[in-house]
Parts: structure tokens; sequence; C-alpha cells
């Protein structure tokens, strides 16, 4: 099997899976206990927020964990909200190709009385800070941008759109799940005021969260009970789930630049095999993408007729992003970038892993070659862009 859904989930590593079973057998002691043996559990979680910290550039006070990147999402995005209500500033700024996770908490403040500025995205798929200071007014509250889009792979310009926030006194969150462990992140040089991970995107475990939120800005509670988190994340800590997200984004961390110089050159190959293919295109900026995203669009086929077929050569990767497959609805980031709905019916996503090899890419781009070819030669859609009855939107060559 060829496993190209890395941006979907990751295999947890084995120094994530080794750092997690101590607290699943020996060491079950509850980190609120008084007793020395909850206190080995309450040392782990500390021990995990410290490394947090020192490879987020923050301090160990301005890390919670949560439930995953969309608890994080969720509440940084009521914390901001609120904060900005109290001062009667209602106006929130984002974009059209986030995740759901920011999306539908968008659509639960607006009910609260928000107004939400969706800035469009372009064709390239990327927001630039002008972009972001043209929208910003004196009713603004804050800005949530994500860093790196979880279905085209593009990477945002954070750092200067943190500094234009900063400049205009409103607050910053994105959405780094895509970026953390794969892209060196830095909070206080990226003017970032809150920003959500999940350990499941860098290997770590499924169902563990980080947020980050400067000292300034005290997290709305939106998990009631307990004082866990300093009282601002109510329920007993996921112990083992949180050291083994620790371990394992410490040693994506340390590995950052080799793994990025490995897989864009895996990835470019990858591209350039499937560009080759007619009436094709890639979707996202080339340049300013996750060293492992690959995301395209083929005329005159359905993503999910081509994922039926990878998967019968056992390559598993991914057509609009998992949250919305299984909705016949095209992927609201490929609509984001202008791509027509019928062509962005015909996307497929390649998420590469760091133990992947040249001879995999190309065992993908011969599998995905074939596979088009064989849906389009059975498509009527595809008959009438070849009688000419219908306009094709890509030319043969590419767009
Ligand atoms: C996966 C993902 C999320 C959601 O994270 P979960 O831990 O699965 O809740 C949020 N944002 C982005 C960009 C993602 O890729």
């Amino acid at each position: 099997m060829i496993y190209a859904d890395n941006a979907a989930t990751t295999a947890m590593s084995p120094a994530a899976v080794a750092a997690m079973l101590p607290f699943l057998s020996e060491n079950y002691g509850n980190p609120s206990s008084l007793y020395s043996f909850g206190q080995k559990a309450k040392e782990a979680l500390e021990a995990a927020r410290a490394t947090f910290a020192e490879n987020l550039g923050c301090t160990p006070r301005e890390i919670y964990f949560t439930s995953g990147g969309s608890e994080s999402d969720n509440q940084a995005l009521m914390t901001l909200a609120s904060l900005g209500e109290r001062k009667g500033k209602k106006h929130i700024i984002s974009t059209a190709f986030e995740h759901h996770a920011v999306l539908r908490s968008l659509d639960r403040l607006k009910k609260r009385g928000f107004e939400v500025t969706l800035l469009d995205v372009g064709p390239r798929g990327i927001v630039t800070a002008g972009e972001v200071e043209d929208a910003i007014r004196p009713d603004t509250c804050f800005v949530s941008v994500m860093y790196a889009n979880n279905e085209i792979g593009t990477v945002q310009p954070v750092r200067e759109i943190g500094a234009v926030c900063r400049e205009r006194g409103v607050y910053f969150h994105t959405d780094a799940v895509q970026a953390g462990g794969h892209l060196h992140i830095d909070v206080e040089a990226d003017n970032i005021d809150m920003l959500s991970l999940s350990a499941h995107k860098f290997h770590g475990p499924k169902g563990v969260g980080v947020l980050f939120a400067r000292k300034n800005i005290v997290p709305e509670c939106i998990i009631l009970g307990g004082a866990q988190e300093r009282g601002k994340r109510a329920g007993t800590e996921n112990v083992g789930g949180i050291a083994a997200a620790a371990a394992a984004f410490a040693e994506m961390c340390a590995r950052i630049d080799e793994n990025a110089k490995a897989l864009t050159a895996l990835r470019d190959r990858l591209i350039e095999g499937l560009k080759r293919i007619p009436y094709s295109a890639l979707n996202g900026d080339p340049v300013m993408r996750l060293p492992s995203n690959v995301n395209f669009c083929f005329e005159g086929i359905e993503g999910e007729s081509l994922l039926l077929l990878l998967d019968d050569k056992g390559i598993c990767a991914s057509s609009g992003s998992a949250c919305t497959s299984g909705s016949l609805d095209p992927s609201h980031v490929l609509l984001a970038i202008g791509r027509p709905r019928e062509v962005a019916h015909g996307s497929l996503r390649l998420s590469l892993g760091e133990d992947m090899t040249e001879s995999d890419t190309d065992r993908i781009t011969d599998a995905v070659r074939e596979a088009v070819e064989y849906l389009r030669a059975m498509s009527p859609f595809w008959h009438d862009l070849e009688s000419g009855k219908r306009k094709h939107v890509f030319t043969e060559r590419g767009e």
C-alpha cells in the first residue's frame, strides 16, 4: 500500500507510541491527584507543555491542551470574539478557504451578531497582508487566516499578516494544523496571538490538540467542568496522548529542513509527472505550498471514481477533504480559487509522507494516468468535450 493521505491523518511515530504506552498501563494516575502517583502524570503533562512552548517560541503558560484541531479552532474564535464584543468590536476577517472548524465557528458567531468578511484567496490560493489590511475596520476584533491550507497546501504569508494585525491593534489567530511540525513556526516572529495544532497531523495520536494563547489572552472555556488547564479547559487530561503528541512534535520540529528538502523534491517530481496528463492542472501556487502537498484537477472525471480505482491499485489518496467527501458538493476550497464546479469535482489530493520514495511517486503517477484515461474513456461528459459539444476549461497542455 502507498499511503498518500498524510493531510488527513498520519501514522504515529514509534517515539510517540513509546511515549504514550506507560500512561495507558503503569502510570495511569490522574494529574489532578495530590499523591505522588498522580504527580507523575502531572509532570509528564508539564514536560509536554514545555516541549510545545520551546518549539513554538512561547512560554509553557501560553500552551493549552484540547481534544484536537477543531476544538482549538472553536475555542480560539470564541475567545477572540468575546474579547472584541466587550470593546464593542463585532467585525471579523477570515478567508473563504478555511477549514470547516473555523467556518462553522464563524457561522455561529454571525448568529451572535458578528459581521464576517471572508477574503478571496485568488487563483493561487494565497491571501496577501495588503488584502487583510484593506479589510480592517475600526470595529474589527480579530483576523483568522490559516497557516497552510489542508486541501491545496498553499502557505499563507502569516508573518506579514500578523504584522499588519499587530500594527492595527487587531488580534490574529491562525489554524496551523497543517503547518505544525512541517514548517518553522515562531509565534513571536510571526506575530501570532492564538494558534491551533492537531497532533494526528504530525505523527502524534488522534484526539489531542494544542491551543497557543498569548499571555494577555485568557481563553474562554467552551468545555465546562473541573479546573484543568488552569481553569480554561475542563476534563481529565489525555496524559498519554499529550505525552505522545509532544514526543512527535519534538521529533518533527528537529527534522523540518531535512524533511522539507526531501518531500519538496518528491512533490515536484510528482507534479511534473501528473502535469503530462492532458487537460489537467495543479491547484494552488506551485512554490508557496507545503512540501507534501500535490493537488490536481482532471477534466472529465469524478474524483470519487478516481479514488476507488487508486484504492484498487493500493494507493490511498483523497478528493476534496475527508470532511466533505461523502457529500456531493464540490470542495469549497477549489471553488474559492475559482475552479468551475464540473472541474472541482475531478480533483485529487496526494499528501506525501516522510517515508516515501521516488519509486512510490512514480507508481502514483502511472496509476493516476491509467485511471484518468480509463475513466475518460467511459465518460459521456468527456465524450462531449472531445466532440466539441462542450468547451474544455483547461488546454491540452494544462491551464
Ligand atoms: C485536520 C484539520 C483540522 C481539524 O483537526 P482535528 O484534530 O481533526 O479536529 C483543522 N484545521 C485544519 C487545517 C486541518 O487540516
